[in-house]
């Protein structure tokens, strides 16, 4: 399959992976927006949040779950953003889905 995080979760794309699961890995951001800034993503390649089943309950929250326990490891105890953005007009650009950590700055809101 022609998917970048499908390849990165393979390791046929080099990143840099510091977390891994049986289901998820986590993997900064290649052009990041902040301090600390990365992904958690899912092994098994789902395209968009609605895309999930009833079956995906648990693995969204394995990955909200791993997100801010890796935000922590990573010095985000003053606090952190959660984002996942959904299809194109909610700004989804890598059609797996993803969780956006952004750390070790002051958020605004509402964001752009
Ligand atoms: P989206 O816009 O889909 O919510 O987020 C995709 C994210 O993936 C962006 O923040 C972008 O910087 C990141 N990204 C895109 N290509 C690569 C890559 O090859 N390696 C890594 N580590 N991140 C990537
Ligand atoms: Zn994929």
């Amino acid at each position: 399959m022609d998917c970048l995080f499908c390849k990165i979760a393979s390791g046929d794309i080099p990143a840099r992976k510091f977390y891994e699961d049986d289901q998820v890995i986590a993997f900064h951001d290649i052009g990041p927006q902040a301090p600390v800034h990365f992904l958690v993503i899912p092994k098994r390649h789902i395209p968009t949040l609605t895309d999930l089943t009833e079956a995906d309950k648990a693995l969204v929250g394995h990955i909200a779950y791993t997100a801010q326990r890796l935000a922590m490891e990573q010095g985000c105890d003053q606090g952190f953003r959660l984002v996942m953005n959904c299809n194109e007009q909610g700004g989804q650009t890598v059609f797996h889905i993803h969780m956006h950590v952004l750390g070790q700055r002051q958020m605004h809101w509402p964001p752009g």
